[in-house]
């Protein structure tokens, strides 16, 4: 019985957490205030979950979201192709979206992130091509405000290379956050970071760039890195493809100076694995950034699933589990690392306060019916609960049954099934 939500939580029973120990959690609050040895915590006031069969993780992080383009794919219908086909197909679309249809499908796409465990989504926004350039921007900011206490929603820019300046500021009187753009796919990719970076340093905000999305494309990564050394605002670069095809010694030295600067990388299986590749059938590249040598310089590293069930990804769950499973499978990382990218380290690129089953964190939680961690990411059970700041937030309970099959059949030599 799912109880009305949201609700407060007092504590969380017999989880079973990533390392797997099982404890109870208390909560007071927004915050984690104790874990402790199963059937050690004293009864209070306030709801109580028993964990029994699930595995308590950090709510996962959405890093790099495009809630204004979510849901769009069977409407538009667009060939199967590459970033510059998807590009082309929603531009069209675009000119006649409004503000009311782009808050509908963000509303919907973030209900289903939620659903899954998400608490914290950092999403991108067009400027329209049609007349109404920050219809996107409106339809975000009422979002943002319908999921107040749910989700923390955070909006980046995404301006092309025409945007004025003065539409582009615009943006921020409606709320956006962060700078962002993706100048690597601009006539001057190098200009255009630095038109970019100028203008965040002019309003005092961080700067979140689609940087090198492609195989063999410019490399502005480095000049983020050279400019961003001393920022103290937030500071991230997303997708980075074309860091997983530079040979190694420049490979190596990219990475130092990403880690000098302290630039968060984001990177987004799903939808790279899609989009990138389509003009090389054979031995087909993969298309992720350098997770390895990312994560063993000591780089601050995300992932997430960029866009969902629009030009640039047909498909995609909403489920952080997803993209933790591309992890392993794409990108060769473990299950550990895997949860860490979608969870605690999503959190820290997106400069959210630490959370997770440990004293003193924020309570964003997810419980998913599993027996271990791996098993997690591996069978992405429905069954789960989510908290936002100490609150039950979420909760979905799946009634699942499988007829059972007849054991110890005893089979003829006439049974068609005998060796
Ligand atoms: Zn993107």
């Amino acid at each position: 019985m799912i109880p009305a939500l949201p609700v407060p939580v007092a504590a969380l029973r017999n989880a079973r957490l990533a390392d797997g120990t099982v404890a109870d959690v208390r909560l007071d609050g927004p915050l984690v205030v104790a874990v402790e040895p199963p059937g050690t915590t004293a009864h209070g006031a306030g709801l109580e979950l028993d964990l029994d069969g699930f595995v308590l993780l950090t709510a996962p992080a959405e890093p790099h979201a495009h809630l204004d383009k979510a849901l769009t794919f069977d409407e538009i219908a667009p060939p199967l192709g590459d970033l510059p086909s998807a590009i082309a197909s929603f531009h069209t679309y675009a000119i006649t979206a409004d503000e009311h249809d782009i808050a509908d499908r963000a509303r919907r796409t973030l209900g289903r992130m939620l659903a899954n465990g998400v608490t914290a989504v950092r999403t991108h926004v067009n400027f329209s091509p049609g007349p109404d350039a920050l219809a996107g921007y409106r339809a975000l900011a009422t979002v943002r405000r319908e999921f107040a206490g749910l989700v923390d929603l955070q909006i980046v820019t995404l301006p092309a290379e025409d945007t004025p300046d003065d539409v582009h500021e615009d943006a921020f009187a409606l709320g956006a956050d962060l700078v962002g753009g993706a100048p690597h796919l601009w006539p001057d990719p190098i200009a255009g970071t630095d038109h970019l970076l100028d203008l965040a340093e002019a309003l005092g905000v961080g700067a979140d760039l689609h940087a090198d999305e492609s195989l063999d494309g410019p490399v502005t990564l480095a000049r983020f890195a050279e400019r961003a050394r001393g920022w103290s605002v937030g500071r991230s670069a997303g997708h980075c493809v074309r860091l997983g095809m530079l040979p190694e010694d420049e490979l190596a030295v990219l990475v130092d100076a990403v880690r000098a600067a302290d630039i968060g990388i984001i990177g987004l299986p799903i939808t790279n694995l899609y989009l990138q590749g389509w003009e090389q059938p054979v031995a087909t590249p993969r298309g992720l950034t350098a997770f390895r040598a990312l994560i063993d310089a000591g780089v601050r590293v995300a992932a997430g699933a960029d866009n969902v069930r629009d030009p640039f990804n047909p498909l995609g769950r909403c489920d952080p589990l997803e993209t933790a499973m591309l992890l392993v499978a794409a990108g060769h990382l473990s299950p550990a690392e895997a949860l860490h990218l979608v969870g605690d380290g999503a959190r820290d690129v997106l400069g959210l306060p630490a959370a997770g089953p440990r004293t003193g964190a924020v309570a964003d939680l997810l419980a998913v019916r599993a027996e271990t961690a791996t098993e997690a990411i591996a069978f992405a059970s429905a069954d789960r609960f989510v908290l936002h700041a100490g609150r039950l937030v979420a909760a979905s309970v799946l009634d699942s049954r499988v007829a059972e099959p007849v054991r110890d059949v005893v089979l003829t030599a006439t049974d068609p099934g005998a060796a």
